[in-house]
């Protein structure tokens, strides 16, 4: 049986949806007017005022917002509240530089929690699960997300947070916790630590994992639904829209729906700004809806992705969103040829080695070089010498034929290379100090 957290809204006829959006949209337009003089100049620059949006039609009127007007905006630039209703706030990872600050009302949380309630549900999760989440709590949105949902829900919350990994599985044995919330990389790294401590899926009670906030692949998906057991649903989210839960997957996991009735998604040419059509890669654009203390109008979220609004046997309408192929500044050019961290990863757990390595990128003598590391497992881990330069080569082929370039392949002790309790960081790129 299909449930969902909000039937009424997640399973709405799209031409109805169309109009609550087109709504929404104007209200949401004329409170950024009222209350954000920052983005009122650029409207004012554009020769736009809110009467000039009247509907989705309109979208495309609006200026655009980048990471960089919210740096620069920082820390109180584009609240459109006042701060005796704001009543929490939330920060970026700072994966790609300064942190961004996130300013919430009571209302804003609430729409946030629910977004994450619809991922738990459409997980398999209800009131009898027992929801286990170690993102990491605190100005991370991880943490606080997954929690709110998982009340709302009416299950059962262990707010273990990231890191001590052997109480979590002691945790989850104890308290027979049926649903896993963290981010891939440490999904992996609780599913080792789990095989290594003499257990496996048969003894823990997990049927579901929500794993998001990083960039994962579908090889890495099996490999931690094997290792424990489970089936991995992915959430996507970002702290300037709100958090975890701005789209997540369904039972047929083959893209993440997008809360539509608070969030337009656009995908547009990062170079040009020009909106493309559903179906075609390229930057992924939202646009909030009904918020009250944070509301961004075409913020450019730099992940590059596809829309798709075929429809889904799950039976939700909302547009879905594929897997981010990576943030377009995660995107290396490598001897002229772009690499996204992912096409390594997809490579190296099809040749079955395990989701623990690092890509270093360095440019010596005015060429690039590409040096991956990755772990041996132990079983491999005694094999000659000459066995393991084999393996390497055949690596280096296999890794060569996907990416156009050939890479150096280190193949290294098992454990050697650190784990992650939150996002992983994978990829070193030397060439940037040089500069
Ligand atoms: P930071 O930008 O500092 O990492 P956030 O913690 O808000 O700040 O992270 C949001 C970003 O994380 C997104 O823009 C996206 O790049 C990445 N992300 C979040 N969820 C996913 C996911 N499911 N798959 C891939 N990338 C994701
Ligand atoms: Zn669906």
């Amino acid at each position: 049986m299909q449930r969902y957290y909000q039937p009424e809204i997640e399973t709405m006829d799209p031409a109805q949806l169309r109009q609550l959006q087109s709504e929404r949209l104007v209200r949401q337009v004329r409170h950024v007017w009222d209350n954000v003089p920052y983005y009122r100049k650029k409207m004012e620059e554009k020769g736009l005022t809110p009467d000039d949006i009247q509907g989705l039609e309109d979208l495309h009127k609006l200026p655009f917002l980048s990471k960089d007007d919210l740096r620069e905006a920082y820390p109180m630039g584009l609240l459109a509240a006042p701060l005796s209703e704001c009543v929490r706030i939330q920060s970026t990872s700072g994966t790609t530089g300064r942190r961004v600050v996130a300013f919430y009302t009571q209302h804003d949380i609430d729409l946030w929690n629910e977004c994450c309630a619809r991922a738990i549900m459409a997980a398999g999760g209800n009131e009898d699960d027992v929801v286990q989440v170690c993102y990491g709590y605190g100005l991370f949105t991880g943490g606080a997300g997954l929690d709110g949902g998982s009340h709302k829900v009416g299950c059962l919350t262990l707010p273990m947070s990231s890191g001590n990994t052997d109480r979590q599985i002691q945790f989850m044995k104890d308290l027979h916790a049926t649903i896993l919330c963290c981010t891939p990389s440490y999904a992996a790294y609780i599913g080792e630590t789990l095989h290594e401590m003499g257990y496996g899926p048969e003894d823990i009670d997990l049927k579901a994992g929500i794993f998001g906030a990083e960039p994962w692949t579908e090889e890495m998906r099996r490999d931690i639904e094997k290792s424990l057991g489970i089936k991995a649903y992915d959430i996507y989210g970002l702290t300037e829209i709100s958090g975890p839960g701005v789209s997540f997957e369904c039972s047929e996991q083959t893209g993440m729906h997008i809360n539509e009735d608070h969030f337009i998604a656009e995908i547009i040419n990062p170079e040009t700004g020009e909106v493309l059509p559903d179906g075609e890669v390229g930057e992924l654009v939202f646009t909030s809806l009904d918020k009250e203390a944070f509301p961004l109008l075409r913020y450019r979220t730099r992940d590059l992705c596809v829309l798709s609004r075929k429809k889904c046997a799950c039976g939700r309408t909302h547009v879905k969103m594929s897997k981010p192929l990576g943030r377009s500044d995660d995107m290396m050019i490598i001897r002229g040829v772009n690499v996204f961290p992912s096409q390594i990863e997809t490579v190296l757990l099809n040749e079955g080695y395990s989701p623990n390595y690092r890509i270093e990128v360095d440019r010596v003598n005015n060429t690039d070089t590409l040096d991956i590391f990755v772990e041996l497992s132990p079983e491999m881990f005694s094999d000659t010498v000459r066995e393991v330069e084999a393996r390497e080569k055949k690596l280096a082929a296999a890794v060569t034929a996907m990416l156009g370039i050939r890479p150096k392949m280190h193949l290294v002790a098992p454990k050697s290379i650190q784990r992650s309790e939150g996002k992983a960081v994978r990829v070193i790129d030397r060439r940037k100090l040089h500069d």
